[in-house]
């Protein structure tokens, strides 16, 4: 079966069928917590322990108002606020959040505040990149701040047909893009089925934005495709000051993270916090699909702390 019918079926059963608790439960390692302090301690935490930097993101998908838009653009300006003068992280925002389906003017004025007050001491941004319905939009709204901003990146997704040409068009920029196989359903008119051919994409696009001379921030999980990515940097004669490489806050990748950063590169993870769960749900659907093993792994868990007292107390017999 295509990846797309396995996503179809995974999520129709988790949309239709999980409970928002079950979903809060089991995706639970995937979120910092509820505010902004609790995503920039988790973000400290990394950094001082291991070394590793953070993209921070307010979780806020079913944005419907310009009241709410507004309420999460005040909470980055103070995001800009609290990590301006830190190393340790970065922001990632989602178009969805900033007004993109109420208005693209809107949206641009709402990400301008928070590139000029993140610009006065060169904070990253990144635009994430959503579903391929605001592919065109997103890219052009990057094609117009970029240039005002060094600090702003993007995201594009490996498995859309029109990626290679959309990083052509990237010509005359200084661009910062964080390059991912891309986590929507999309159609098979659009967009490659199956994750190898995605992760082939991703190798070679990686090629591509060097030999362009962009920055590359390699977004992915797989062992493999990180090494050949490592390879490809390496033999363009490229290094850490092109390319980092990103993963997701709660997916255990402590050993090779920890074999990138031996190696002088940047790993940065994804810290999304959420002020309220509604607006995590989609967020950690969409994990739960991408790795429904994380429910068995839980309850696993859950179970292994219920009886661990009845375990201790054996023992000490
Ligand atoms: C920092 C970052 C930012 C991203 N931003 C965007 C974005 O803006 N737009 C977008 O469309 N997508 C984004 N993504 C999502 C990314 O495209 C998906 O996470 C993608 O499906 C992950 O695939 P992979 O390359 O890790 O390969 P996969 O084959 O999916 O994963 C490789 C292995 O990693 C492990 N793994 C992967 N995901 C999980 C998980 N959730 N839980 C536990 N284990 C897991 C599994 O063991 C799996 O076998 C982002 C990802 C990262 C890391």
């Amino acid at each position: 079966m295509s990846i797309q019918k396995v996503s179809y079926v995974k999520a129709f059963l988790i949309n239709n069928f999980m409970p928002g608790f079950l979903v809060r439960l089991f995706a639970k390692p995937y979120v910092a917590g509820d505010s902004l302090e609790k995503s920039i301690e988790t973000a400290r935490q990394l950094w001082t322990e291991k070394g590793i930097t953070s993209t921070i993101d307010m979780l806020g998908e079913e944005i419907q108002t310009k009241e709410e838009v507004e309420e999460i653009v005040q909470i980055y300006l103070d995001v800009v606020e609290a990590i301006k003068n830190e190393d340790f992280a970065t922001i990632s925002i989602k178009p969805t959040s900033f007004g993109i389906d109420i208005d693209k003017e809107y949206c641009i004025e709402n990400l301008r505040r928070i590139l000029t007050a993140a610009s006065e001491t060169n904070l990253g941004i990144t635009l994430d990149m959503e579903s391929s319905d605001y592919t065109d939009a997103t890219l052009e709204i990057y094609h117009k701040l970029q240039p005002e901003f060094p600090n702003f990146g993007t995201v594009l997704q490996t498995m859309l047909f029109r990626t290679e040409n959309d990083i052509l068009e990237l010509k005359g920029l200084d661009a910062h893009i964080r390059l991912c196989i891309g986590i929507y359903i999309e159609d098979k008119g659009i967009a490659y089925t199956k994750k190898s051919e995605m992760k082939a994409k991703l190798v070679e696009y990686t090629g591509l934005l060097l030999d362009h001379n962009h920055f590359v921030a390699v977004a992915t999980h797989d062992e493999k495709t990180i090494y050949s990515c490592l390879d490809l940097i390496e033999n363009h004669g490229k290094g850490p000051h092109e390319a980092e490489f990103q993963m997701l806050l709660g997916v255990p990748r402590d050993r090779i993270q920890q074999e990138l950063i031996n190696k002088g590169y940047t790993l940065r993870l994804y810290v999304p916090f959420a002020t309220e769960w509604k607006y995590a749900t989609n967020y950690l659907k969409r994990r739960l699909i991408e790795n429904p093993r994380l429910a068995i792994y839980t309850i696993r868990n859950l179970f292994g702390r219920i009886f661990q007292p009845f375990r201790r107390k054996k023992k000490k017999k």
